[in-house]
């Protein structure tokens, strides 16, 4: 079976702006590019255009099976027991050759997803850091020694876990990508990671970048393919010991069900959200409309985290409501991603963005106010206006349920406790914003508000070192920063009597 794998040549494609290079279009199993084992091939296009780009292999559950044995003999052999300073210069050379190729690894990325490649510029600067960020915990991942006074000595080592499955969504396909995988190698595991079926570009592309650091064969394995397929077999498969999971919070549930059923696998999940940004009578709007711009329409919303409910003092209500509605008006651009001057790009499937027009329709139809936007625009491809609704009741759908677009809705608040319980009153908890001049109001609300990651006077601000993840329905886990290695070690306790 493994001696009959088909290689599958790359395709030269030409990104909008003038990048010509060579796309891998195979499943990348073993350092090699290959064939799937039925020869499916998922049809990718560009959003902006709605025009097909090019076909890629769509893996099955065989070609999981094959690339579980390729990561296990990987991780046996060297990887996981190899002095950690080479797994560290594996993932430094990594960064160097992202670093080399950041502009034409942008432009893959605007061009698969849809985003502004002013917004794919930062994704790939924050992709560098955390390669580099999480090469320096490699040698740094040390148990601790622990005295209990009874004549043993005790320790505690971290040791990888083994192969992992690693499933992600089409949002931010690199940065996810790296989010994954930087913490599970510089860890010692070996990793099976499933692109979502709309973006596998950049993920293959990276493949070919991992053969190129040196990162032996089947320590990196990328299989684009169907949820229900090749998601399923990783997060079902007995001999994958953990999953790392971002998408919606149904389909992170199932997959929870199934890695306890099949194995009682670790899981972590970074899940929905329907984040809480506040406004305090106090803010400073010259700084608060950009991080409430940034909070939703960054990423055209389809950003877990994204602010996409905002809770406005009374005070300041009536001044914020025009002030915003010019802003956005004057500042959130929409067309190609490559047109420098757009803020906006496109949605990134069709799916996504009939999902989010029709949100549109239902908070039209549920009676709240358009302050602007409320349509579709542009001639082809996927592109929505931002949208701003106000008065809104906190019951309507357009507030509780996650639109994962360009769509946010503004509340009234009068006194600070009512705000937090307003904020506070969602089955998610990943994001909040709080934007205020007190940084008394910022300690008190911050320490209130049930969430992963609080944002003051600042918001959808992500740093390689800080640890983001979610809390109730949002999901479990943390990636980024040393939490991250909780999710990619095992805490082995050694205690010898003497
Ligand atoms: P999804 O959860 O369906 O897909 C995410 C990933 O999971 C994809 O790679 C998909 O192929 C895979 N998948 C789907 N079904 C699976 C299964 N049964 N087993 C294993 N893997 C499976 O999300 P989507 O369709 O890409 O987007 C739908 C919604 O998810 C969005 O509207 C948004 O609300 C949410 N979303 C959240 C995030 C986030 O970062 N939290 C990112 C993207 C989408």
């Amino acid at each position: 079976f493994i001696s009959t794998r088909v290689q599958v040549d790359s395709v030269r494609l030409t990104t909008p702006n003038g990048f010509t290079y060579e796309q891998p279009t195979g499943l990348f199993i073993n350092n090699e590019f290959v064939k799937s084992h039925n020869g499916d091939t998922i049809s990718v296009e560009d959003p902006s255009t709605g025009q097909k780009l090019v076909d890629v292999q769509s893996g099955t559950k065989a070609d999981v099976e094959y690339a579980v044995e390729c990561a296990e003999k990987a991780f046996k052999s060297s990887w996981s027991t190899a002095d950690p300073k080479f797994r560290a210069q594996a993932l430094l050379r990594l960064a160097d050759l992202v670093e080399q190729r950041r502009e034409m690894i942008a432009s893959i990325e605007s061009m698969d997803n849809g985003k502004a490649l002013r917004l794919a510029r930062g994704d790939v600067g924050l992709v560098i850091d955390f390669l580099r960020s999480s090469a320096g915990f490699a040698d740094k991942l040390d148990g601790r020694s622990i005295n209990t006074g009874d004549g043993y000595v005790n320790y505690t080592v971290r040791e990888p876990i083994g192969v992992c499955g690693q499933i992600i969504p089409w949002n931010f396909p690199l940065m996810m990508l790296s989010w994954k995988i930087a913490p599970a190698l510089a860890a010692g595991n070996t990793v099976i990671l499933k692109p979502a079926s709309p973006t596998p570009l950049n993920a293959l592309y990276f493949a070919s970048l991992c053969k190129e650091a040196g990162i032996p064969a089947g320590v990196v394995n990328i299989i684009p393919g169907p949820g229900r397929g090749v998601g399923e077999t990783l997060s079902t498969h007995p001999k994958i010991r953990k999953i790392a999971f971002t998408g919606s919070t149904g389909t992170g549930r199932g997959i929870a069900v199934k890695a306890a059923e099949s194995n009682l696998k670790k899981v972590t999940l970074e899940l929905g959200g329907k984040s809480a940004h506040m406004v305090f009578n106090d803010a400073d709007l010259t700084k608060t409309l950009p991080n409430l711009v940034n909070g939703i329409f960054l990423n055209a919303g389809q950003i877990c985290s994204s602010g996409s409910r905002i809770y406005v003092q009374e005070g300041i209500y009536d001044t914020l409501l025009p002030a915003f509605k010019k802003y956005v008006e004057e500042t959130v651009t929409v067309g190609s991603p490559f047109e420098e001057s757009n803020f906006q790009g496109a949605i990134n499937n069709k799916m996504q963005y009939d999902t989010i027009l029709n949100y549109i329709n239902v908070g039209k139809q549920e009676g709240a106010k358009l302050l602007t936007g409320g349509d579709a625009c542009g001639q082809d491809g996927y592109f929505v206006k931002p949208t701003v609704f106000y008065d809104v009741a906190e019951e309507m759908r357009v507030v509780k349920e996650e639109i994962f677009g360009p769509v946010v809705t503004i509340s009234k608040f009068k006194e600070i406790e009512d705000g937090v319980a307003m904020a506070n009153d969602s089955e998610f908890g990943l994001g909040a914003g709080i934007q205020t001049e007190s940084l008394s109001t910022a300690l008190k609300v911050s320490k209130s508000l049930k969430a992963g990651t609080v944002w003051v006077n600042t918001y959808n601000d992500f740093h390689a070192c800080v640890p983001f993840g979610g809390c109730k329905q949002s999901g479990y886990g943390r990636e980024m920063g040393i939490e991250a290695f909780d999710a990619y070690t095992s805490v082995k306790a050694v205690r010898i009597k003497l």
